[in-house]
């Protein structure tokens, strides 16, 4: 560090990419200081499942199965379809097993391979999760590497703006106070928490609830348009079909993808449950202000491995029926049209064939006696619109130079879910690009540093 600076790198943001950022940069022997704006660091990533694609890591290998970061663009390509961020999507790829290995046999973080499905938009197991599932036990690793390293962090520390000196970034403005860094990485997350920037910028799911943390209300985003950065895939983001009402937990997305339904108060399906739990997500809200799940107790069982599932059903979030009919007695729902929906369902799953929604996955379904039902509505849970960055999460301007010493990573910088909409998410988006550009920050950080 030169006495001209407080620190090396200031990352901004304690959630996923701010936290691996100030790892990765210590253990390469800069110095790092965190500034996080809430009272408890963890932002969005304690909120999450914790589950981060690794694409040919070492744990799929030793489970037997075969993949590799070609087949993980593919995927990924294939459910987001062309966007601003195309390059950023092969080389998360290839960072997404190095990092897998990095957190789980480098730095020890509690996390397995996720075996027993797979997840929308993976055509392979290829999810490493929290044994827990739980995004919070990945957050509290983090922050023990932080705090084992004795990296600061100081939370209750809001950065109002950046430092700029000739177009080149110098530090940051700290709750009034300037603190001087030689780079600056923006691990602030997107704008999902902030109403205006959504209806600018995704303007279908602003009527939706957001179920993220408090601190995405998009600085980083505002900060780079106003010294000239380039913005990519403003439009995407993620939401989710099924958060339980009114307990406010995610309802596994394994009930509908191991052959459970969505239909509305008047007992009706009203699309293919086939596009994921984000993608399926604007069309649960526009057909009312509530939906309601239904699937069988096979399926409940499966889902019973998740601690959140187990908690929706303590909480008495799950009923119990032994016939569709019968939950209509648990909810306001049509009683004798979800007979007839479970009935023209079932056939479809029985013949094999792809019903009238095109659903064409109905794995354990014909749905069969005791059912289930729990009432449920789509939400918000983050953008994927943000920065442009180069292969080093450098911040980029529209003719692609960079913006001398500031990164971006996370929810902060353009993901890789596609131009718009909710459709283009695939599982892990949100952390592959939050923990890998953060890593990959922290490294060019400390690169640049020593010349
Ligand atoms: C319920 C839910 C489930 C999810 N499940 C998954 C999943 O399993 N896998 C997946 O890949 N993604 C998932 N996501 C998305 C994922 O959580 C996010 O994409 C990811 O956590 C983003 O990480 P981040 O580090 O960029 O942001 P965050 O974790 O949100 O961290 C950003 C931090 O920056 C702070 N900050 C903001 N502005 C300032 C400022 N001006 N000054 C100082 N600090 C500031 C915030 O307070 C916050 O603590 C899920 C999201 C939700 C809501």
């Amino acid at each position: 560090m030169t006495s001209e600076v407080d620190t090396d790198l200031l990352v901004i943001g304690a959630g996923a990419c701010g936290l691996a950022a100030a790892v990765a940069a210590h253990d390469a022997g800069i110095s790092v200081a965190v500034v996080e704006k809430l009272a408890r660091p963890g932002g969005n990533s304690s909120l999450s499942t914790g589950s981060v694609p690794g694409a040919g890591s070492r744990f799929q290998r030793e489970a037997g199965i075969e993949d590799s970061p070609e087949r993980l663009v593919t995927d990924l390509l294939a459910t987001a379809g062309p966007h601003d961020a195309d390059a950023l999507t092969r080389r998360m790829a290839e960072e997404s097993a190095p990092l897998v290995e990095w957190l789980i046999d480098e730095l020890g973080a509690r996390m397995e391979l996720v075996t027993a499905y797979k997840h929308v938009g993976h055509s392979v197991p290829r999810l490493h999760a929290p044994r827990s599932r739980r995004g919070q036990d990945l957050v509290d690793d983090l922050l023990g590497f932080v705090s084992d390293r004795g990296i600061p962090l100081a939370v209750g520390n809001p950065v109002d703006r950046l430092l700029m000196e000739d177009g080149a970034v110098r530090g940051a403005v700290i709750a009034g106070e300037p603190v001087r860094a030689a780079k600056v990485l923006l691990a602030t997350n997107g704008f999902a928490a902030n109403r205006s920037m959504v209806a600018r910028w995704c303007p279908e799911i602003a009527p939706a609830e957001y179920f993220g943390a408090l601190g995405s209300t998009g600085e980083a985003a505002a900060w780079g348009e106003a010294i000239g950065a380039a913005l990519g895939n403003m439009g995407a983001y993620q939401g989710y079909a099924a958060v339980a009402y009114p307990q406010g937990s995610l309802l596994s997305w394994t009930t509908i993808e191991k052959g459970g339904i969505l239909v509305s108060a008047s007992g009706r399906r009203f699309g293919n449950e086939d596009a994921g739990y984000s993608g399926f997500a604007p069309t649960v809200m526009g057909q009312g202000e509530t939906a309601y799940a239904v699937y069988d107790r096979r399926i409940h069982d499966i889902a019973a491995g998740e601690e959140e599932y187990v908690e929706l059903a303590e909480m008495g979030g799950v009923r119990w029926a032994d016939t569709p009919q019968g939950l209509a007695d648990h909810m306001a729902v049509d009683g004798a049209a979800l007979a007839e929906t479970v009935d023209a369902y079932n056939g479809a799953a029985r013949g094999g064939r792809s019903d009238a929604f095109g659903r064409r996955r109905f794995e354990l379904a014909p749905l069969q006696a005791p059912f289930a039902i729990v009432r449920v509505k789509p939400g918000l849970f983050h953008t994927q619109g943000g920065l442009m960055v180069d292969d080093h999460a450098r911040v980029l301007r529209p003719d692609g130079s960079v913006v001398a010493n500031l990164f971006a990573g996370g929810g902060a910088a353009a993901g890789i879910s596609g131009l718009s909409g909710a459709g283009g998410y695939a599982s892990g988006n949100g952390l592959l690009t939050a923990l890998a550009l953060g890593r990959i920050a922290g490294l060019c950080a400390a690169d640049e540093l020593s010349g």
